[in-house]
């Protein structure tokens, strides 16, 4: 487009938002605004299965230096301003699954626990989705880290879910129950050590193991993928000919979608992180599967799409029918 015709066009676009508004600026006060964000819960379906996407909320915090460990904090900036993300934050998204089987319903992760103010808001959530945590039969989690399991117990100290079997990867458990490693660990890491018994000695009696590629509830199969944590796991969704992935931390932020090389802060090993990453992603866009990010943007279901050395994830539009 020619200069002249540019500005042409541009002036016109602002003569018409003037006069519109002009013509339906409202003769009387405006409505007070609610202040509040709506509840935040999505359902689709899969197959036989009625699947809910329950938001635990978002955290906004300040960068941290080691947020991607092997890249410059300039390259990281650069990324996030590429994906109109305010620069020098780090905006993390939680998002739990719930899954009715039909027979069975089954959560899979449990957010960062209540009591918090923009994150921590499962329960509420969940609440508002008409899921009762009474009602649900099994809960999955995906590894041990403090976003997925401390919402296995309430501010009070009670188990969220009392009649639920409670699923753990034996290879995850075995690392953060033992003692040598937590011994071991620097000062962050013992933290995690510390929240990892707190919150297991409040559901020990509901606990149970699974071992990779295990069918853990019908049609749900665990799906080894280490590095973020050493048990760390994806599921596979299975009804029917239809399949879904359930990637948990494959990513901790989409940046690292288009930035697959980077290791995350939480990584426990950066390399294998990676490694999994490439093969976890090749796999998903090869296949054209759909797939859940628990960090990805709510409602966090959508496609990955492999552009060169990177990947790009495609959301999935909102849809009102089931
Ligand atoms: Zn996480």
């Amino acid at each position: 487009m020619v200069e002249a015709e540019r500005r042409s066009v541009l002036s016109g676009l602002a003569a018409a938002a003037l006069c519109s508004r002009a013509v339906i600026a409202p003769s009387s006060a405006a409505a007070p605004s609610s202040g509040k964000q709506a509840p935040a819960f999505y359902r689709f379906r899969m197959g036989n299965y009625e699947i809910t996407q329950v938001s635990d909320g978002v955290l906004n915090l300040p960068l941290a230096d080691a947020f991607a460990p092997n890249a410059k904090r300039d390259e990281v900036n650069a990324a996030l301003e590429k994906a109109f993300l305010p620069q020098d934050r780090m905006t993390l998204v939680f998002n739990p699954s719930i899954v009715n089987t039909g027979k069975r319903l089954v959560v899979i992760d449990t957010g960062r626990g209540e009591g918090r103010s923009t994150a921590g808001l499962f329960f509420e959530n969940m609440a508002a989705a008409g899921i009762d945590p009474k009602s649900v039969d099994t809960v999955v989690i995906s590894h041990f880290h403090s976003d997925h399991i401390n919402g296995l117990v309430r501010a009070d100290g009670a188990p969220t879910f009392p009649n639920a079997v409670i699923m753990v990867s034996a290879t995850e458990s075995e690392f953060w129950m033992d003692d040598g490693n937590m011994a071991r660990a620097n000062d962050r890491l013992v933290l995690n050590f510390k929240n990892v018994r707190r919150v297991m000695a409040a559901i020990q009696s509901q606990l149970a193991f699974y071992k990779n590629e295990q069918e853990i509830e019908s049609g749900i199969i665990a799906v080894a993928t280490p590095g973020h944590t050493p048990g760390h796991t994806s599921f596979v969704l299975q009804s029917g000919r239809e399949r879904l992935l359930i990637q948990s931390d494959i990513v901790i932020q989409d940046i690292f979608v288009r930035n697959p090389e980077w290791f995350a802060f939480s990584d426990l090993n950066g390399p294998q992180a990676v490694q999994t990453r490439r093969r976890f992603y090749d796999m998903a866009a090869a296949e054209r599967l759909p797939l859940l990010g628990y960090h990805f943007p709510f409602p966090s279901i959508g496609h990955i799409a492999k552009e060169e050395s990177h990947y790009q994830f495609i959301p999935t539009a909102w849809n009102p029918t089931l």
